[in-house]
């Protein structure tokens, strides 16, 4: 919670400075108009003055700790899904699911990575998600594959750095990656580090490896990272049975990945949060490393505990015969149900989190609320005192209160 404790503690004295500037700026206007260049001078060295006291009474700024320092005094939050919330809107397509969006609209993606950083996000994810050599080929755009890794890298650097947020880079799943041919690992790790290679050109301040159903991809991917001395962030993605895709047990999978050079393991997408949490308390005890919990927001359950699984008993003749991806509507969690998970994560020593497919900014600030922040959208967070029919404020009338049982 350190950093929480000193985004509030910053306040107050970012506050006390400004009063100290606006005041001095007044004193100096009323005593000399007509000295106005030496007025300001003085004003401006008061302010440099202020400053400097100001810097050395506040604790360090969050913004210029690194990852591993930020998740070493507390939560580290990245929201992700933008694949999931530009399909929604109409900007990409389910099924190949490729971020064409980065080029088409840009200043779409800008506003997305904005929205979930004034919601709380601690990190800006360049959404290079899926821009990969063999995705792109799938909808016929290799050629794109440089412009689409730069474009995406430049947007999340720019709201990165306007905000005090990590940049971070972003490798996945290649879906191309099969044990038993060593021929795909050598492919991999070229992809793997063609992506990396534009990120470290952008300056990212980490690397997210994701989505791998192979813990041995997975550690392609940790040491693919590593290679380039910045911190990595290496997840996987759990299907219905509780083991990595070559069958081993998870504690088993993360230790590998911690082996081979992740800073922070863990698990992303496919599991709603009450079909994460267990796993995560598996494999807490198993590693010395930071953990990683980024659930997608969907009530999954024990009997169908991945996103792929759910059935919907209530809507006939889904696409494909399932609500995935399409038709999750009616499973998507409500903001308290992520707030519960982010403190029960939390408790359980797993510091990064976020969530995956499906997010909002609502579950991302729902999440930063719960580990104690309150982010620019904190502003907006809920006061039913003052709804006309179930609030208690003075003002309102009695008449609909009174007929609240009836709405
Ligand atoms: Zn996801």
């Amino acid at each position: 919670m350190a950093i929480g404790r000193a985004k509030k503690q910053s306040r107050p004295t970012a506050a006390r400075a400004a009063a100290t500037r606006s005041n001095s700026a007044k004193r100096t206007a009323s005593k000399a108009q007509a000295a106005k260049p030496a007025a300001r001078k003085g004003a401006a060295s008061k302010r440099a003055a202020s400053r400097s006291a100001a810097a050395r009474k506040s604790p360090p700024r969050a913004k210029r700790l690194g990852l591993l320092e930020r998740l070493a005094a507390g939560p580290v939050i990245c929201a992700e899904g933008y694949l999931f919330e530009f399909e929604r809107r109409g900007y990409l397509q389910a099924g190949a699911f490729v971020p064409e969006v980065v080029l088409e609209h840009p200043d779409l993606v800008e506003g997305l990575h904005r929205d979930f950083v004034h919601a709380g996000s601690d990190v800006v994810e360049a959404f290079t998600y899926y821009a990969h050599r063999e995705k792109l080929k799938i909808v016929g755009r290799e050629k794109d594959l440089e412009r689409i890794n730069r474009q995406a890298l430049r947007i999340a650097k720019k709201v990165a750095r306007s905000t005090g947020t990590l940049l971070a880079g972003n490798i996945c799943n290649s879906n191309i990656y099969d044990p038993a041919d060593p021929k795909s690992h050598k492919a991999v790790r070229r992809m793997f580090d063609e992506q990396i290679g534009w990120a470290v050109a952008a300056g990212v301040d980490f690397i997210i490896g994701e989505t791998f159903s192979y813990a041995a991809e997975a550690e392609l991917a940790a040491r693919a990272i590593k290679g380039t001395g910045l911190p990595a962030v290496v997840t996987l993605a759990v299907h219905r049975a509780d083991a990595s895709r070559e069958g081993l047990p998870l504690s088993e999978a993360a230790k590998r990945i911690e082996a081979a050079g992740a800073d922070v393991v863990g698990f992303n997408c496919i599991r709603g949060p009450w079909t994460m949490l267990p796993l995560l308390k598996e494999v807490r005890a198993a590693v010395k490393c930071h953990m990683a919990a980024l659930p997608v927001p969907y009530r999954t359950t024990p009997g169908e505990p991945t996103f792929q699984s759910l059935t919907d008993p209530h809507w006939h003749d889904l696409p494909g015969g399932r609500p995935f991806p399409t038709s999750l509507d009616p499973f998507v969690c409500n903001r308290h149900e992520i707030s519960e998970f982010a403190r029960q994560a939390y408790a359980l020593g797993v510091h990064y989190l976020g969530v995956c497919c499906g997010a909002g900014p609502h579950h991302i600030r729902g999440m930063a609320e719960a580990l104690g922040r309150q982010p620019p959208a904190s502003r907006y967070s809920p006061d039913m005192s003052k709804h006309a029919f179930f609030g208690t404020n003075k003002l309102l009338k009695e008449h609909n209160r009174a007929f609240s049982g009836k709405l």
